[in-house]
């Protein structure tokens, strides 16, 4: 990453998004770099602006909440779901947006311009900024030099707030609860990002985590040790089949390709977990299937009609989770 040598500026936390707030759930003006600011009781108003929110698309798919607003999108690494779906939330609520996502090859960042100075040039145009980028920390640098809110959509294999809070309000959603649930994560435990991020918001509960990877993709030490301070029970195991009858949320994960410095050893694990039919027919009858998405063989697409998996439904809520996001953060709700 390009940055200056100088040091960011002192900055209140809350920042100017030039709007007079109508309510505030204690998010207007904040940057969300991480699942560390949330609480079980502004998990629970976000999720209820979620649902008020979907209630809006489906009745006359928009509103003009946000009308008046822009929101940049400020994307150095691929992305399909969270970026479109941030797209989609801010039109959907009257405000437009200023998309760097496919085109960062084609803006001033080519030219070797710092992450400090293209977060400064976005926010004199927007009134919040979504940035996803290669390197862990990269969302926390933005936010240190922007005086707009900045949304982490992906810093590397650091976190992903966003997804964290779709994939939680899909389980709460589809299962009713979120106490009292047994987890399984499987696949890519050391680099997945939405792995670490929903791990760290079930800490807030009291949940059962049972995760599965081989041993070079094991949970990094930082989260387990959260896990562990709250005392929450953990499993350890490298076989799927040793926990799939009793989990109530399988939710596994593509190995992440474009973390490994040696491809011989992606190569080696790449393939190692397939949820298939057949796997399926040992879970519990009331489970869920999830998934962030993109899968690249993790599951069968012969699970796809199993009204257990959930991982379409969960990528629809990511709107939802925006929507209700981009109007806390601009003092709307
Ligand atoms: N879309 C998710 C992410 O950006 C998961 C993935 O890429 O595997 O982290």
């Amino acid at each position: 990453m390009a940055t200056t040598e100088s040091k960011a500026p002192a900055k209140d936390s809350r920042k100017k998004v030039g709007l007079a707030p109508n309510l505030d759930s204690g998010f207007y003006g904040q940057d969300i770099i991480s699942v560390s600011q949330f609480t079980r009781e502004n998990l629970e108003h976000i999720f209820g602006v979620a649902e008020e929110m979907r209630a809006i698309v489906k009745r006359v798919g928009s509103s003009d909440l946000l009308k008046g607003t822009v929101l940049a999108c400020l994307f150095y690494e691929p992305s399909t779901r969270t970026s479109s779906s941030f797209i989609a939330a801010m039109s959907r609520l009257g405000g437009t947006v200023i998309p760097i996502t496919q085109g960062v090859q084609f803006s001033s960042v080519s030219k070797g311009e710092s992450l400090p100075d293209t977060v400064r040039t976005l926010e004199s145009y927007a009134d919040v900024i979504v940035i996803r980028h290669p390197e862990m920390g990269s969302a926390q640098t933005a936010a240190d030099y922007a005086q707009k809110p900045i949304i982490n959509g992906g810093d590397g294999a650091g976190e992903h707030p966003t997804q964290a809070l779709l994939d939680l309000f899909t389980i709460k959603e589809e299962l009713g609860q979120i106490d009292g649930l047994s987890v399984g994560m499987v696949g890519d435990l050391r680099f997945g990002r939405t792995v670490h991020s929903l791990a760290r918001l079930l800490c807030l509960y009291d949940v059962q985590f049972n995760f599965v990877a081989p041993e070079i993709l094991r949970l990094p030490l930082d989260v387990m040790n959260e896990i562990r301070k709250r005392n929450l029970p953990v499993t350890e195991t490298y076989d799927v089949a040793e926990i799939v009858a009793d989990v109530d949320v399988l939710y596994i994960t593509r190995v992440q390709k474009e973390r490994f410095s040696d491809l011989a050893q992606y190569e080696e694990v790449k393939d190692l977990y397939a949820i298939t039919p057949e796997l399926m027919e040992k879970a519990k009858e009331k489970m869920i299937v999830m998934h962030p998405l993109p899968r690249v063989g993790e599951i069968s697409y012969a699970v796809d009609s199993d009204p257990r998996a959930a991982y379409f439904r969960q990528m629809e809520n990511g709107m939802y989770i925006r929507m209700a996001l981009l109007a806390a953060v601009l003092g709307k709700v």
